[in-house]
């Protein structure tokens, strides 16, 4: 064997090998021996979540939840800084970002900066509309969170575009912020809230030129995508949950009215307005879903130029699948063997996004899958019709 392809090979195996480590982590979490990792519950985006680099890599993990006391993981000090542990055996260097430096800033009018957007290892996310039409009604996604936060005085129920502008600007300038991910809660407009997002996009683009990525429900009308573009979005995250349309059902009774054709519909003309890679769903795994259904509903997705961020469930605490635990490690990195090289193949992954999610990929262990399977053609044959 060649010196390049030992050592092709040796980083491939480490991918995988790293792969496997994050699927473990974001089944059984992380205990801290410190209270020094910032992490959030509750919310929208990666919600009961500690945040690390680990070996580089960024990571989100539970961190809050019950179980996590029975984790084999400990995060512990290193020397001057952290070493993530299985037991009595060092994994691996960790990084546990500081405090970012805008978090103590406050707007004029005397609103904390980090009620308006938090910073997700490099990403700023917000969740410009707090609410959503379906909280509190049988509509209400199980996985969901989102009012949580608000309930708890931890954020603001309607971040303004120049309150988001203000907060992009230090998050970049103090804490080196890469990339803006703004989400919302539904609104009963037929553009779903989408048009707003893409009014707070405009803002921040103005202040600070990061690439955004706005998510949203399908608009009724899908010529709003063309006016999201307009408004300077770079990409787009319309998230089906579950291509299990029973599942769907029972966990998300509002997106199932829209449907998995409903969907596809509205992923075909948002990859004709933001291109291939810059449109991807949330496939969240473990809520009782058909794996087939999965993978075929993954196929198809990517075949079209959607990218499926494929996460394990992660319930949170106080929603309605709070009691939950996240799914088995053999499960998740089984679909992630059959995704990942169907993703590398069409040449769909998640380094190629601009912005959002997907980009970050510190919620998934996708990414280091793809990146195992990216310089091995061989395992390429391991594509998801074989089941
Ligand atoms: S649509 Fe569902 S996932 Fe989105 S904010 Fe509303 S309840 Fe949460």
């Amino acid at each position: 064997m060649s010196a390049t392809a030992s050592d092709r090979f040796g980083r491939d195996r480490r991918e995988l090998a790293l792969g496997r480590l994050l699927t473990e982590l974001q089944r059984f979490g992380v205990q801290v021996e410190e209270p020094a990792v910032e992490g959030r519950k509750g919310g929208a985006g990666p919600s009961d979540a500690g945040m690390i680099w680990l070996e580089g890599v960024p990571v989100t993990f539970p961190f809050a939840a019950d179980y996590v006391t029975r984790s084999p993981f400990t995060l512990r000090r290193d020397g001057e800084g952290w070493a993530l542990y299985r037991g009595r055996e060092r994994l691996g260097k960790a990084v546990v970002p500081p405090r970012p430096r805008y978090y103590d800033l406050t707007t004029a009018d005397g609103i904390p900066y980090w009620k308006i957007a938090l910073l997700h290892l490099d990403s700023l996310a917000s969740t410009v509309i707090q609410t959503c039409a379906y909280w509190a009604t049988p509509d209400q996604c199980r996985f969901c969170g989102i009012q949580l936060s608000l309930e708890a005085e931890r954020t603001i129920a309607v971040k303004r575009p120049g309150q988001l502008a203000e907060v992009a600007r230090a998050a970049k300038e103090l804490d080196g912020a890469v990339d803006v991910t703004l989400t919302t809660g539904s609104t009963r407009g037929r553009d779903r809230g989408a048009l707003y997002v893409g009014r707070c996009a405009r803002a921040i683009k103005e202040a600070t030129d990061l690439p955004v990525q706005a998510q949203f429900e399908p608009p009724e009308d899908l010529g709003v995508l063309e006016t999201v573009k307009a408004l300077g979005v770079d990409s787009v995250g319309i998230h089906i949950e579950t291509f299990d349309p029973e599942v769907l059902a029972r966990v998300a009774p509002a997106k199932a009215r829209t449907g998995v054709e409903g969907y596809f519909r509205a992923w075909e003309r948002a990859v004709e307005v933001f291109g291939r890679g810059q449109v991807s769903t949330y496939v969240i795994l473990g809520m009782g879903e058909d794996p087939g259904l999965t993978l075929e509903g993954c196929r198809r997705a990517i075949d079209m130029g959607v990218y499926p961020f494929v996460v394990p469930l992660r319930p949170i605490p106080g929603s309605l699948m709070g009691d939950l635990l996240p799914p088995p490690p053999d499960y998740v990195e089984s679909m992630y063997r059959k995704v990942a090289p169907y993703l590398v193949a069409r040449g769909l992954t998640s380094g190629a996004v601009r912005a959002g999610c997907a980009r970050c990929n510190a919620c998934s262990a996708l990414g280091a899958f793809e990146r195992s399977f990216r310089d091995a053609p061989g395992r390429r044959l391991t594509v998801l019709d074989q089941g």
